[in-house]
């Protein structure tokens, strides 16, 4: 094939060739190649317009079951974790009682069963006094108090919470979109504003806006762009 004279080089097939400038990517390509170019641009194309497409579906999915958007999904995940932690817990800690209940009820019935072998005996004998009465009185009191609160296990609760509190945080602003978004002829602008996003290039910087969405107009009259 004849060099075109004075041809740059085609980024494709690197031959110094008549080549075309592509006005997106600003690349040489030659005649074949700039074709090629063309086609893959298409075939992008495409797939921005699948992805538009799976997107579409997944904004319908949502509307249909609002109870399965990420943030529900994330507070249904808190909730059961939480939930599980309280009840392991709670599990660990009646295992630890129940173990030694059993061992603390063991000696109540032994006390209890000497206490009613004395009162056996002396109904027997019709042998008791005021002091005997007190006495087994205040050994039933005992043993009554021993069972709803052993002596040796005790109940505190910790001054650490267990589990994480969540909170939302809904910023206050009304938002509209640019499209929608009507200001008066007659709007009246304060006239010292600061610039505070814009006029730094593009980009997600503090300072920078990126295709801007809308105007979000604080209660306290300041303008955001939302991004
Ligand atoms: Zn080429
Ligand atoms: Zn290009």
């Amino acid at each position: 094939m004849s060099q075109a004279s004075g041809g740059t080089i085609c980024i494709t097939c690197g031959k110094e060739k008549a080549t075309f400038k592509c006005g997106g990517c600003s690349q040489e390509f030659c005649f074949n190649h700039l074709g090629d170019h063309k086609q893959e641009l298409s075939k992008q194309f495409d797939e921005v317009e699948l992805n538009r497409d799976l997107f579409r579906q997944t904004l319908t999915d949502q509307t249909d079951k609002p109870q399965k958007h990420p943030l529900i999904q994330q507070i249904d995940t808190w909730e059961r974790d939480s939930i599980n932690k309280i009840r392991q817990k709670a599990e660990e800690a009646r295992q630890v009682v129940l173990t030694h209940i059993n061992g603390s009820i063991r000696q109540i019935e032994s006390r209890l069963n000497q206490l009613t072998d004395q009162l056996r005996q002396s109904r027997e004998e019709n042998d008791f006094f005021e002091t005997d009465l007190q006495r087994w009185n205040y050994d039933l009191t005992q043993l009554k108090e021993e069972l709803t609160k052993p002596s040796n296990i005790n109940l505190h609760q910790d001054a650490t919470p267990l589990i994480t509190r969540i909170s939302i945080d809904v910023a206050s602003c009304k938002s509209a979109s640019l499209n929608e978004l009507k200001i008066g002829v007659s709007a009246r602008w304060v006239q010292n504003g600061i610039t505070v996003a814009g006029g730094y290039d593009r980009g997600n910087g503090l300072n920078q806006l990126l295709n801007p969405w809308g105007l979000c107009v604080d209660d306290d009259q300041t303008v955001d762009g939302q991004r």
